[in-house]
């Protein structure tokens, strides 16, 4: 079943309600949505592309994913999607791919998100412009519709079956 036309936002008429498609989702709800989840699972199954030197160009097994941050090798259940920089506040960045990559636990909680190889890493990948656009980006409030999220899911949906 079609969700949401990609160009359009009209919203599936029998599953929601006008008036909830626009309801504002809070800060605190968005670790529950199935935006994010969907967000999580791309960025982890995307890790097995990760450039590691000591896998000297040998894909990861199946099932494992490399952490962004310290290159350890591990299942992908054990990563997590972190953020380039704190979150919090940070609403606007919250689902933006080009700021999200996958994490060991130990980079992503004991280290905080180990920010200092985050940025230097990211600065390799995506360059020093990409990323300035962000920080804008991120210093701008947002707050997300159901209707936006539900856009992401229909998104992150179509870019999961390329990568399976
Ligand atoms: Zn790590």
């Amino acid at each position: 079943m079609s969700l949401l036309s990609s160009r359009t936002m009209t919203p599936p008429q029998s599953t929601m309600k006008n008036k909830d498609l626009y309801q504002i989702v809070p800060f605190k709800k968005f670790p529950n949505t199935k935006a994010w989840k969907l967000t999580s699972e791309y960025v982890r199954r995307k890790s097995r592309t990760y450039r590691a030197d000591w896998l000297k160009g040998v894909k990861p097994p199946e099932g494992t994913g490399i952490c962004y941050t310290c290159y350890a090798l591990m299942p992908l259940n054990k990563l997590v999607a972190g953020h380039f920089r704190e979150k919090r506040g940070n609403a606007s960045i919250y689902f933006d791919l080009r700021g999200i990559r996958a994490q060991c636990y130990r980079c992503n909680r004991i280290l905080h998100g180990n920010y200092g190889v985050f940025m230097l890493r990211l600065l390799d990948e995506i360059g020093r412009k990409e990323i300035d656009d962000l920080i804008k980006k991120s210093q701008k409030p947002k707050q997300w519709t159901r209707a936006e999220l539900l856009k992401i899911e229909k998104s992150l949906e179509q870019e999961l079956k390329k990568i399976k």
